[in-house]
C-alpha cells in the first residue's frame, strides 16, 4: 500500500529519485527498472513553465536561446508536485518549471531513449508504417 504514484504507466513512475547538488546532477530510477540521468543543464532547458517555453503563440525565454550563467543551471533544491511532477529551484530563483514524469522520461537522455525517439517520433507509437 504505497501505491503514491497513481497515474501512468510503470515507465512514468519513478521508484527513486536522487538529486546530488554538488554534482549537478539528478537521476531517476523508475518502476520498469529504467534509470534516467540529466544534468542540471539538460534539466534547465527541458523547463516547461509559460515563460520559458512562452504561451498563446508567443515565444518564451529558452526560445531565444539564452546564454545560461552558472547561477541559472544550478540546481538548489527540488520538490514534489502532487504525485506528478517535479519542481527544481534553480540558482537564480527560478521554481515556476513544473516537469511531469512523464515528460522526463519522454525526454530521457541515454542512447537508448536518443534511439527510440529518433525511430519513433517520441511517445509509445508504433514503429515504421
Ligand atoms: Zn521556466
Ligand atoms: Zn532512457
Amino acid at each position: 500500500m504505497h501505491d503514491s504514484f497513481a497515474a501512468g504507466t510503470p515507465a512514468q513512475q519513478p521508484a527513486n529519485i536522487h538529486a546530488d547538488r554538488g554534482a549537478g546532477t539528478f537521476d531517476i530510477e523508475w518502476r520498469d527498472g529504467h534509470r534516467t540521468s540529466y544534468d542540471s543543464t539538460t534539466l534547465r532547458w527541458l523547463c516547461p513553465c509559460a515563460y520559458c517555453r512562452g504561451e498563446a503563440g508567443m515565444p518564451g525565454y529558452l526560445d531565444s536561446a539564452p546564454q545560461l550563467s552558472s547561477e541559472q543551471t544550478r540546481l538548489v533544491d527540488v520538490h514534489l508536485v502532487g504525485q506528478y511532477a517535479l519542481a527544481p529551484t534553480w540558482g537564480d530563483g527560478h521554481h515556476t518549471g513544473y516537469y511531469t514524469f512523464r515528460l522526463l522520461r519522454d525526454r530521457c537522455p541515454c542512447a537508448d531513449c536518443a534511439a527510440r525517439r529518433a525511430s519513433g517520433g517520441g511517445g509509445h507509437g508504433h514503429p515504421g508504417a
